[in-house]
């Protein structure tokens, strides 16, 4: 059928018309059967197609039929004619003839929004929602923290926080797309957005940590349930509400908790808080979601889930173990809760199966989580594919999801870390593969999801996208290294700013909060000009690096810039790439210039200063650039009257973006001194 021969539109069925695309959505609705007419048929007793979300879709002549036994397939029916017919348009090819017949493996397909430390502009959620409709997820996880204007607890709320009635919209927005906003909003740990606010001290675990609350502290409940009416409130007729409840630690220590804890072991107290959360949740209509690590870990058998070092032996016998324990206190499970599985590096580690086996015997309903990014990058994304490995990027997932269709676990959360807060674009990858995986776990290769990808966000073909990927974030490692004598920009101890140590796996000693770093001292030093060539023999291996990034800059370079050039489609994506490119090699330019001063300070003083003076340059350049491609989708800095959150997580150092760039401010700064002082 050719572009353009569809003029109108028949209804069969009792429902309200589907949101539709520019191309449907400009049918005449009409009521007879004639050449030209796409029909949507509701039928609630067809038996061929296993779920309501599914949909058979057939093409024939110059009619098209799409029929659904819900709302929900009519809806994605449409999407796929649509994307049929944008193809048909933009390559002037038919839509084949044809018979497809759809539906999703998964139930609950969610990705994760977490906007813990940063926020996006508002279009940009709801074009996001229209991106993943096209792509059938339907759910999305909003991570709120204190980006929720809330009102029964309004210290909470950031300045620049989103309106609960903006929320709101955004959800019924969502809704007539078929997807639900899931509230998340952490609880007893992961809880220094509310604690470190002094207003709310009393409810500390430990007066100096804000990491957790009491569990045993009734205010502690007063203040998360009207945090939860309020996210409630922001997300009419969603199902579920996220509970966070991960990586709590540090309780079980204050005068309060401590009998409990040393009486009945900590599995049973931070269970009492589980208790009371998901009977809240109940009460007021929502099924609860928890991170289910924190029962794994009191039970002894956590380690066994994630650990690459855990044998199949070694995991048995820790279940073994463990398992006595976990059903000592089944009954303080809540059953109406979902464990959220959580693992984002190998999915069939084998305590992960036991886990997950564990919970289905004893009828509890388990969700699996997976990740679009786990690692911390800030530029290019980790994509382990390059090495053969199933740990990060389209691969982790894919075999997150055939796990769970394998063990006929009825949900996924495709999470997005903000810890580091790369650019949200760098997770599209990522989502739109949990999205492919959830509808048929076992269809296309991951190079032939590459290829589907490509054509559906950009209307290009690449070959070899994972080798140019691979090639990217080569430069992104040397990027977060260069200027550090051990380690990178992302490792904790080479934080700049002297982040708070009260991370929630260190021991708890108070004073941790303080400890100061030596800057300086972290970073590599500057070549001595009273022996020459030193400096350049001592970093040989990240000049060598520099020097292979140089090389492959202008082949790279044309790479992207043709991308940018071609894509008919979100081009917005390598006008981001090109930015995080150019920033990233900035680095290797001012090392191999510093080794040129290393080498010909004495001889040619005046070209060597200008090479690093430069190299500074270039970078100034490229790093306002990216925070303008950045700004064209979110805020870049926090208001003057925010009150600071800093902790562990590296973009919680700063209230703008520069947090990223802390080492080349101290090292230009220390270059700056050097050369007026020779
Ligand atoms: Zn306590």
């Amino acid at each position: 059928m050719e572009f353009g021969r569809l003029k109108q539109l028949v209804l069969k069925g009792n429902f309200k018309l589907p949101v539709m695309g520019n191309i449907l959505s400009a049918l005449t609705i009409a009521k007879e059967l004639i050449n030209g007419t796409l029909t949507l048929v509701l039928d609630s007793t067809l038996s061929s197609i296993p779920s309501a979300e599914g949909y058979i879709l057939s093409v024939a002549g110059t009619k098209a039929v799409i029929t659904a036994k819900g709302p929900a397939g009519l809806f994605y029916g449409c999407q796929s004619l649509e994307q049929l017919l944008e193809d048909a348009r933009d390559y002037k090819k038919p839509v084949p003839l044809c018979t497809i017949t759809d539906y999703p493996v998964l139930s609950y397909r969610a990705v994760h929004f977490d906007v813990k430390h940063h926020l996006d502009h508002m279009n940009y959620y709801y074009e996001s929602i229209d991106r993943l409709a096209r792509y059938k997820i339907n759910a999305v996880v909003f991570e709120f923290e204190d980006k929720l204007r809330y009102q029964r607890q309004p210290i909470v709320a950031a300045p620049q926080a989103i309106s609960i009635d903006e929320m709101a919209a955004l959800t019924r927005y969502a809704r007539d797309r078929n997807i639900e906003i899931t509230p998340l909003v952490q609880g007893l740990g992961h809880a220094t957005f509310i604690l470190k606010h002094p207003q709310y001290a009393s409810l500390r675990e430990l007066p100096w940590n804000k990491w957790a609350f009491c569990p045993l502290h009734e205010g502690t409940y007063q203040v998360l349930f009207d945090l939860y009416r309020d996210a409630i409130d922001a997300t009419p007729g969603s199902k579920y509400l996220h509970i966070g409840g991960d990586e709590i630690g540090n309780i079980g220590l204050c005068p309060r908790c401590k009998p409990t804890a040393d009486k009945e072991g900590m599995l049973s107290l931070s269970l009492n808080w589980l208790k009371k959360v998901c009977a809240f949740a109940k009460e007021n209509g929502r099924i609860p979601i928890f991170w289910d690590d924190m029962p794994l870990k009191e039970a002894g058998v956590y380690e066994s889930t994630y650990s690459d070092d855990v044998t199949a032996i070694a995991a048995a016998k820790s279940w073994q173990e463990g398992t006595p324990k976990l059903d000592s206190l089944l009954k303080e499970f809540p059953a109406n809760c979902v464990y959220m599985r959580w693992n984002y590096t190998m999915a069939r580690q084998p305590g992960n199966i036991l886990a997950l086996e564990w919970y289905k015997s004893r009828r509890l309903q388990s969700m699996i989580a997976t990740a679009t990014n786990a690692g911390g990058g800030l530029l290019f994304q980790e994509d382990e594919r390059d090495k053969g490995m199933a740990a990060s990027g389209v691969l982790s997932i894919r075999s997150f999801i055939q796990l769970a269709a394998e063990k006929n676990i009825d949900g996924m959360l495709c999470t997005a870390w903000d810890d580091a807060s790369p650019h949200m674009e760098n997770y599209w990858q990522g989502f739109i593969a949990a999205a492919e995986y959830s509808w048929f776990p076992t269809g296309r290769t991951p190079e032939e999801y590459d290829a589907a990808w490509l054509q559906k966000e950009f209307g290009i073909a690449m070959p070899g996208y994972v080798k140019l990927n691979s090639q990217l974030r080569a430069g992104s490692l040397l990027w977060y290294e260069a200027f550090f004598k051990n380690g990178s920009r992302i490792d904790g101890e080479n934080a700049l700013q002297g982040l708070s140590q009260v991370e929630h796996w260190l021991p708890p000693l108070d004073g941790h909060e303080k400890k100061q770093v030596d800057c300086a001292a972290l970073l590599i030093d500057l070549p001595n000009l009273n022996s020459p060539g030193i400096w350049s023999l001592q970093y040989k291996d990240r000049l060598k690096k520099s020097q292979l990034e140089v090389a492959h800059y202008p082949a790279l370079l044309k790479q992207i810039t043709s991308l940018y050039n071609s894509s008919t489609k979100n081009r917005y994506h390598w006008q981001l790439a090109l930015a995080m490119y150019e920033l990233q090699m900035t680095a290797p330019r001012l090392l191999l210039a510093l080794k040129e001063i290393d080498i010909s300070y004495k001889v040619d003083r005046a070209k060597a200063i200008f090479k690093a003076q430069n190299a500074i340059i270039n970078f100034k350049q490229a790093w306002h650039s990216l925070q303008q491609v950045y700004a064209q989708t979110r805020f870049i800095a926090n208001p003057s009257n925010y009150v600071p959150d800093r902790y562990f997580h590296f973009a919680s150092q700063r209230e703008d973006l520069s947090w990223m760039v802390q080492p080349e401010e101290k090292y230009h700064a220390m270059i700056e001194k050097w050369m007026q002082d020779k």
